[in-house]
C-alpha cells in the first residue's frame, strides 16, 4: 500500500515557485511527503496546520456560497418573512464558533490521519481491479454504518444531561440556524460525530480516493442540512422526505430537540420512535418556538435540558 500517494492530489507548487516562497510551502511539501522520515511531533504539527487551513478555506467557501444563495439572493423564496428566521448577525456568531472549533477538531483528528498515512487502516490506493459492485457495496456500507453510529452518538448527547450541557449544547445555541452552523460545535462534539468515519476505514477495506471523496461529501451534507431548504420535498410529504433526513428534518431537531437525531436517513429515528415529520409544522405554522428571543437560548425545552 502506498498511502502517501494520497498527498499527490494536493496541488503543490513547482520547484521554481518554491524558490520564491521558499520557507513555509516548501517545508510543508517536504515534511508531509517525507512523513516516514519525520519525527512524530513534526509530522503532527505539519498535518495539523495543513488540515486546519484546508478545513477553514473549505468551510468558508461552501457555507458562503450556500448562504449567499439561500439567505441572500433567493431569501424571499427559500426563507419567506412569515417563517422563522435567524436573528440579525447570527451568521457571524456561528462562523466564530466554527473558527474556534476547527483547529481543535483538526488536532483531535490528526492521530487518525497519521495512522492512515502509516498504513494502519484498511485504506488502499490501487483501484484498477475494483469492480463496479464494490463501489455500490462499500459506499452503501459506509453510509449505513456512519448513519447508525451518528444516530446513537447524537441521541446519547441528548440523553445524558452532562454530555448535553458540556458537549452538545453549543450546537443548539440557535434555534433557527444558517449554513454557518454546520461546524458550530464544541470540538469534542464534532470529533465524536466524526468518529464513525475514521472507525469505518480501520475496519473495512476502502479505496483512498473514494474515502476522500466521501469525506468531502459528508461535510457538504452537514452544510446542506443547516440551510433550511426543502430539497427532499418535506412540505409536500414526498416519499423521499419520509426516508431522507433532509434540511427540514434537521430544522425540527433544532426547534423541537428530541426528534430527528439521524444524519442521512430517518431509518433509526423511525425504528426508535424519534422521527418527526416536518410537514405539519410548516402546514400549521406552529414551530414550537417561544414568541420572543427564540434564537437566544431562551427555548423552554433547552433550559430544561441544560439543568
Ligand atoms: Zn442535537
Ligand atoms: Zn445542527
Amino acid at each position: 500500500m502506498d498511502l502517501l500517494r494520497v498527498l499527490e492530489i494536493i496541488p503543490l507548487p513547482s520547484a521554481a515557485t518554491c524558490e520564491s516562497i521558499p520557507s513555509l510551502v516548501q517545508y510543508i511539501h517536504d515534511a508531509v511527503l517525507a512523513t516516514n522520515q519525520m519525527d512524530l511531533i513534526s509530522q503532527f504539527v505539519v498535518l495539523w496546520f495543513a488540515v486546519t487551513i484546508a478545513a477553514t478555506v473549505g468551510y468558508f467557501a461552501a457555507t458562503s456560497i450556500s448562504y449567499m444563495i439561500f439567505f441572500g439572493i433567493f431569501r424571499d423564496y427559500f426563507h419567506p418573512p412569515h417563517e422563522p428566521q435567524p436573528f440579525k448577525g447570527q451568521e457571524w456568531l456561528e462562523a466564530k464558533m466554527s473558527m474556534i472549533a476547527i483547529p481543535w477538531l483538526s488536532f483531535l483528528t490528526i492521530p487518525f490521519f497519521i495512522g492512515e498515512l502509516k498504513g494502519h487502516s484498511k485504506l488502499y490506493w490501487q483501484a484498477e481491479n475494483d469492480p463496479l459492485w464494490y463501489y455500490v457495496v462499500v459506499v452503501s456500507a459506509f453510509i449505513l454504518f456512519t448513519d447508525m453510529c451518528i444516530y446513537w452518538i447524537h441521541r446519547w448527547e441528548h440523553t445524558f444531561p452532562l454530555l448535553y450541557k458540556y458537549i452538545h449544547k453549543p450546537h443548539h445555541k440557535w434555534l433557527v440556524v444558517t449554513p454557518f452552523a454546520a461546524f458550530a460545535f464544541h470540538p469534542l462534539d464534532g470529533w465524536a460525530q466524526a468518529l464513525p468515519y475514521h472507525i469505518f476505514v480501520y475496519l473495512i477495506p476502502m479505496n483512498t480516493k473514494l474515502y476522500i471523496s466521501l469525506f468531502v461529501v459528508v461535510q457538504l451534507w452537514s452544510i446542506n442540512i443547516h440551510d433550511g431548504v426543502d430539497a427532499v420535498g418535506s412540505r409536500l410529504g414526498s416519499s423521499a422526505s419520509q426516508y431522507v433526513n433532509g434540511s427540514l428534518h434537521h430544522f425540527i431537531h433544532h426547534t423541537r430537540f428530541d426528534y430527528n437525531y439521524g444524519q442521512y436517513f430517518t431509518i433509526w429515528d423511525r425504528i426508535m420512535g424519534s422521527h418527526y415529520d416536518p410537514k405539519p409544522d410548516f402546514d400549521t405554522g406552529d414551530f414550537n418556538l417561544p414568541k420572543q428571543n427564540y434564537n437566544e437560548g431562551m427555548h423552554p425545552a433547552d433550559k430544561k435540558k441544560s439543568k
